[in-house]
């Protein structure tokens, strides 16, 4: 498995970067979004439907699998749409067994790109140059799309390892490969009002806590912005320190109880439900289920979550849509999309020898390649 800890702590300098100021009467819905710490096009807060997107980063396997089953196929529905709750998958490739991948897929949850290698070092994601961010995200999904038999349309979000991108390099990559979105940019300064997503017509938006952060535009291309969670440490009795986080198991001390678990979840929930109603970002890793009262503290809050009926759990691109042409939660109907049938026919492939150190399994929809696939190589000829 990843070292989650490299995920956790990659960070932290502090500017900010102003991008040009959106100009509302050019950038229009639904192509072009400007950057709000408001309500969409004049919404009341109460009229606002709240969107919740849950995610989850790196490899999906046998290890991890189960604990999506029991969230995302075992019933849970949205209470006003009756629509079954979705959502993202951030994959990287090694370790990862794409049958599964069409699985979460068949259950029309978006599977998106996390990059082929992961390679665990922030230097070199920093300076990758057009090339390498081309094969890492263009080939990732070019492998998802042919080992787990999803349309290479269908994958369109990235989130970059360590959420280390290279500025403007990764973001023209991205353009230019046609994903339509961006998920590795948290935001601390905008956290309280919550920050909207929002196109790059007029720039990046928002602080800049990783750098380099980009500095061009990117026409309709969409930031999701890793809205910071706060995580309350007592330093003295009754003295709280807000700790900040990008990701919502990256937040220290980590909460080792059902009850602290959901408390904390709910507080940070609040900062969105109470404002704005930003859609509200559930970033995290699985391995944070690793504690059994962790993870019953989370499908506590997300059961709690489904009992309120101006709370819709979705994929990322689903926000999005909304955030494209926001209506009214009385006018507002969430489409409900029923499981498709699988075309994945399985297979385990072993490869003895690969450009990693040591052998591999990869399971597969399909054939074996010949050989493991991997950079430079990702159809594993
Ligand atoms: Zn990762």
């Amino acid at each position: 498995m990843r070292p989650v800890i490299f995920c956790l702590f990659s960070a932290v300098l502090i500017y900010t970067v102003t991008g040009k100021f959106c100009d509302e009467s050019q950038c229009k819905r639904p192509s072009c979004v400007c950057d709000t710490q408001g309500s969409p096009e004049g919404l009341r807060v109460e009229d606002t439907p709240q969107f919740v997107m849950l995610t989850f980063d790196d490899a999906v396997n046998v290890v991890n699998f189960p604990d999506y089953e029991e969230l995302l196929m075992n019933g849970r529905k949205n209470l006003r749409s009756n629509c079954p709750i979705q959502a993202t998958f951030f994959v990287s490739h090694e370790y990862t067994d794409y049958s599964l991948v069409h699985e979460l897929w068949r259950y029309n949850n978006d599977i998106c790109v996390h990059s082929i290698s992961h390679l665990p070092s922030t230097e070199y994601w920093k300076n990758a140059n057009q090339t390498i961010w081309e094969e890492e995200l263009g080939g990732m999904r070019k492998i998802i799309s042919k080992f787990a038999n999803i349309p290479e349309s269908d994958i369109v979000g990235v989130r970059a390892p360590f959420l280390q991108t290279a500025g403007d390099v990764t973001f023209g990559v991205m353009k230019s490969l046609d994903f339509h979105y961006d998920s590795s940019m948290p935001t601390r300064q905008k956290a309280n009002p919550p920050l909207w997503p929002y196109t790059m017509d007029y720039g990046y938006q928002q602080d800049c806590q990783i750098t380099p952060c980009p500095t061009k535009n990117y026409k309709s291309f969409f930031i999701v912005p890793m809205v910071n969670y706060f995580r309350k440490l007592e330093i003295a009795p009754g003295h709280f320190l807000d700790i900040p986080c990008a990701m919502a198991d990256a937040c220290l001390p980590l909460p080792e109880t059902e009850d602290e678990t959901f408390q904390y979840l709910r507080e940070n929930f609040e900062r969105h439900y109470s404002t704005n109603r930003a859609p509200f970002p559930l970033f995290l890793h699985q391995a944070w289920f690793s504690n059994p009262e962790r993870k019953k503290g989370y499908f506590k809050f997300v059961d709690w979550l489904l009992q309120k009926d101006d709370v819709f759990i979705v994929t990322i691109r689903e926000a999005l849509e909304f955030v494209r042409n926001p209506q009214p939660l009385d006018n507002y109907k969430q489409v409900c999309k029923s499981p498709k049938q699988s075309t994945c026919v399985s297979n385990q492939c072993t490869y003895s020898k690969t450009p990693l150190n040591g052998p591999r399994n990869m399971k597969c929809c399909g054939t074996c390649p010949a050989n493991y696939p991997w950079l430079w190589n990702v159809e594993g000829n």
